[in-house]
C-alpha cells in the first residue's frame, strides 16, 4: 500500500531511513485504527443501555394499567441508567488520566486513607456476597500523587476483586515499602480467591473495553474500562500495575507507586518503571 510506495521512492536514501519511514507510517496507521476501534466501542457500549431505556420506557407506557409490570420495568430502567452513568463517568476518568500532561495536584497521600476509601466503595457489593475484606501494612505509608486518580485506581482493583469472586471468599489489600534504585516505592496489592485469568487474557485485560467474559462483566455493571484507567494512573505516576493469576484460584493485582518524600517524587513527570 502507501507505505510500500513511499519506501520504493526513498529507497536510494538508504535502507535505515526507509525502515524508519515505514515504521512511522505503520505506527500512524496503528494509532488511527486504535482510535477508530475506540469510537466504535464507545458507540456500541452507549447503544446498549440507551436502546434498552427507550424500549423499557415504551413498555412502561403500554403497561400503565398493570402496576406490577410498571415496577418491574422501572427497576430494569434503573439498572440501565446506572450502567450508562458508570460508563460516562469512566469515560471521563479515562480521558482525564490519558492526557500526557504532568501530574496535576500531586501531594503526599496517606495509604491507609486510600485503602479505606477503596474498601468503602465496595462494602455494599462485598456484603451481599458475604465477601470478607481485610487490609494490612498500610500504617505510616504515603504515596506521591493525585489523590483522586489514586483512589479511582485502587477502587477499581478492589471492585474487580469483589466482582470476579464467588460468595464467601476473601479479598485482601496489602501495602509495603520496597527499596528501588530510583527511590523507594510503595507496593499495593489486591488479592482475591476468584475466577482467575488465563495467561492469554492477562496480556489483554488492560486494554480499553477488553473483557474475558462480556456477559459477566456487564452483569456486574462493568464497563471494560477499569483496568485501562488503572494502567494510565500507574503510568502517569511513574509507576506500574502488574497481575499474577491462577485460573480457578484467584488473582493478585499489584500497583507500584513512588513513595512520598523519596527521590522518585522530585520530577513532576517520571518515566515508567523498567
Ligand atoms: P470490567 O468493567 O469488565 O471489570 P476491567 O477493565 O476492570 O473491566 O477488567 C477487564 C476484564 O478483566 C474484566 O472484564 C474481567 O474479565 C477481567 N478481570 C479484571 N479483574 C479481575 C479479577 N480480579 N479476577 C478475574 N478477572 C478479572
Amino acid at each position: 500500500g502507501e507505505a510500500l510506495a513511499v519506501s520504493a521512492r526513498v529507497a536510494p536514501l538508504g535502507s535505515r531511513l526507509v525502515l524508519l519511514l515505514v515504521e512511522d507510517l505503520t505506527e500512524a496507521r496503528r494509532i488511527e485504527a486504535v482510535r477508530r476501534d475506540f469510537v466504535a466501542n464507545v458507540s456500541h457500549e452507549l447503544k446498549t443501555p440507551t436502546g434498552a431505556l427507550s424500549l423499557l420506557s415504551e413498555a412502561v407506557m403500554d403497561a400503565s394499567d398493570d402496576p406490577e409490570a410498571v415496577e418491574r420495568f422501572a427497576g430494569r430502567m434503573q439498572v440501565e441508567a446506572t450502567r450508562l452513568t458508570n460508563l460516562v463517568q469512566e469515560l471521563i476518568d479515562l480521558s482525564r488520566v490519558q492526557n500526557d500532561d504532568p501530574l496535576e495536584d500531586a501531594e503526599p497521600v496517606r495509604v491507609d486513607e486510600l485503602v479505606a476509601e477503596a474498601m468503602d466503595r465496595c462494602r455494599h457489593q462485598a456484603g451481599t456476597k458475604q465477601i470478607t475484606m481485610a487490609s494490612g501494612g498500610t500504617a505510616d505509608l504515603h504515596v506521591w500523587g493525585n489523590r483522586g486518580q489514586l483512589a479511582a485506581a485502587l477502587g477499581n482493583l478492589v471492585e474487580n476483586a469483589v466482582n470476579y469472586s464467588p460468595a464467601r471468599t476473601r479479598v485482601g489489600i496489602a501495602a509495603r515499602r520496597v527499596a528501588a534504585p530510583g527511590g523507594d516505592l510503595i507496593e499495593l496489592s489486591v488479592t482475591d480467591q476468584g475466577i482467575g485469568i488465563s495467561d492469554k487474557d492477562k496480556e489483554r485485560i488492560f486494554e480499553r473495553f477488553y473483557r474475558v467474559d462480556p456477559a459477566r462483566s456487564r452483569a456486574t455493571g462493568g464497563t471494560g474500562l477499569g483496568l485501562a484507567i488503572v494502567k494510565h494512573v500507574a503510568a502517569s505516576h511513574g509507576g506500574e500495575v502488574t497481575v499474577w493469576s491462577s485460573e480457578g484460584q484467584g488473582s493478585t493485582f499489584t500497583l507500584r507507586l513512588p513513595e512520598a518524600g523519596s527521590a522518585r517524587d522530585r520530577s513532576s513527570h517520571r518515566p515508567g518503571l523498567d
